[in-house]
């Protein structure tokens, strides 16, 4: 059952104070495209004061600075995080669901992945007690080396919406651990769960600054943010054409910056696979989430001895997909997040149309759903390499299908794009799995499977999809600063 939507402010100095200028955002139910409650909209005022704030912060807690309190010392407040956020799970799935569309079980287990974050990125931060002053051997004796892992500073985190609080926490979570303060900026499409992550910190008691939330659009909250000068780094996930701003702003102070962007991720199905077993990955791959993941294997490649067969069972497998609102049972598909992204995924599929392609199944809106923003699972068949759908993403449920009839041209599709994240190669012959592996330009290969993500394991991609890395120990490394100390003796 839905539940209301708690009345925040924003989070700034461990407090919750109102905006500046007073303005508020409507959140819309993408289920029912109802008005469901708001969020405060924060402007480069806002900034300012969040900014100063997380400035203080470093140098404040109970007498001992946050940035040179030891690991040990924060890791019990992101234990503490990680806790609350379990306590109230099922609250926060609903808000989630309710927010973003996602179905309800989805959501619940993107909580689980949250808790276990702050759980991971406080046995790093411990962790990082142990590699401090790490001795680096020198050829000479008259020296000695050693390394201090030190935080950068106060970092301003953008983030998107698909994933809201999990997006989030993926650069909280170690920005924290790591010793920075942090200035969090959500999307305004969906922020209710990171303003119920302030309300968090308050209770398990962070100390006042450091982490500092600012809900608000993009140009008028993210920008100043990015380009604030006591912003010592900024790490952003969403898309490439808002990354490609962030990363000039940034560049005027030459300050670093991470970047999770787009993708348009292939999915390589060689003619050996069990086809039910690789029809349902290619299925998850592409519409988990209602098709609105950065990673999405959105692009399915296919030998051509198998493909009529291969999408038949496919197709089968999409048309008992549960299209529905995310609070009803057996939900595996929600509505897209806005009226904007449903009305650009369905501009997409008429163009493949009006191009030349063929809609195998799906391609509109389901019939028994009047209100919302819901996409039936669409499968696109005779696209060539020209057309928008095979080169844009789309971030919902879009699948466009393409056959090869070797294992170099399979490589050639799968490398034909401007992005560079994910790739899924589907194939029971392991040598040929590690060699086309191997000759994929992305950030992460999955084998035999598509989208598993662990929160040890780095997470990025290459070419437009970005660079850098979240996630594990790189996550980690995004937010010190790495000091060399060298003495004369
Ligand atoms: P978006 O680029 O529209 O917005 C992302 C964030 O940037 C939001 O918080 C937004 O308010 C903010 N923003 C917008 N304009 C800004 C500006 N001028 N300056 C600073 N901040 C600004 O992306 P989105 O629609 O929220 O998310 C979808 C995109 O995110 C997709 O392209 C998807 O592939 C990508 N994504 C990537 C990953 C990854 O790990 N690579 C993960 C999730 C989503």
């Amino acid at each position: 059952m839905a539940i209301p939507i708690p009345y925040r402010q924003l989070f700034i100095d461990g407090e919750w104070k109102e905006p500046i200028k007073k303005n508020r955002i409507p959140i819309i139910n993408p289920s029912t495209e109802e008005i469901i409650g708001d969020i405060p909209a924060a402007t480069a005022e806002d900034v300012e004061l969040a900014v100063a704030a997380a400035r203080r912060a470093l140098k404040r807690n109970k007498g001992k600075d946050w940035a040179a309190a030891s690991g040990a010392h924060r890791a019990k407040y992101l234990r503490a995080i990680a806790a609350k956020i379990t306590e109230r799970k099922d609250e926060l799935a609903k808000l989630e669901a309710m927010d973003c569309g996602k179905p309800l079980d989805e959501a619940a287990w993107d909580m689980d992945d949250v808790a276990g974050c702050f759980e991971y990125y406080a046995d790093q931060a411990e962790a990082l007690d142990a590699k401090q002053k790490a001795p680096i051997a020198l050829p000479m004796e008259t020296f000695k080396c050693h390394v201090l892992r030190q935080p950068i500073g106060v970092v301003g985190l953008i983030s998107p919406w698909n994933y809201p609080l999990l997006m989030a926490t993926w650069k909280v979570a170690p920005a924290l651990a790591a010793g920075c303060a942090a200035i969090l900026k959500p999307s305004e499409m969906a922020s209710v769960t990171c303003l119920e992550l302030a309300d968090v910190c308050r209770e398990v008691g962070l100390p006042p600054g450091v982490l500092n939330i600012l809900t608000g659009f993009g140009p008028d909250a993210g920008g100043p943010l990015a380009c604030h000068p006591d912003v010592d780094k900024v790490a952003f996930t969403g898309s490439t054409a808002t990354g490609s701003k962030v990363m000039s702003s940034a560049a005027q102070m030459v300050k670093p910056v991470t970047l999770e962007l787009g993708g348009k991720s292939p999915i390589i199905v060689f003619e050996d696979v069990d086809l039910d077993q690789a029809a349902e990955w290619a299925a998850f791959g592409c519409f988990w989430t209602n098709g609105q993941i950065c990673s999405a294997t959105s692009r399915l490649l296919v030998h051509e001895s198998i493909a009529t067969e291969f999408l038949d069972r496919l197709v089968k497998w999409c048309k008992n997909i549960k299209i529905s609102d995310p609070f009803e049972e057996g939900c595996r598909l929600g509505p897209v997040v806005s009226k904007g992204q449903y009305e650009k995924v369905l501009k997409f599929i008429s163009a493949a149309k009006s191009e030349g392609a063929t809609i195998l199944c799906g391609g509109s809106r389901p019939e028994h759903l009047k209100k919302g923003y819901f996409v039936e699972p669409t499968i696109i068949s005779d696209v060539s390499t020209s057309m928008q759908i095979w080169k844009e993403e789309v971030f919902g449920p879009v699948l466009c299908v393409k056959t090869f009839s070797s294992d170099d041209e399979a490589i050639e599709l799968a490398n034909d794009t401007q992005y560079g994240l994910g790739a899924a190669v589907l194939s029971k012959n392991l040598e040929r799995c590690e060699k086309v592996t191997e000759a994929l330009e992305v950030g992460m290969v999955w084998v035999n499977c598509s989208q598993p993500c662990f929160c040890q394991a780095p997470w990025g991609g290459t070419k437009r999809s970005g660079f850098g890395r979240e996630l594990g120990e790189w996550g980690l490394e995004n937010y010190l600063n790495i000091k060399q100390v060298t003495e004369y003796i």
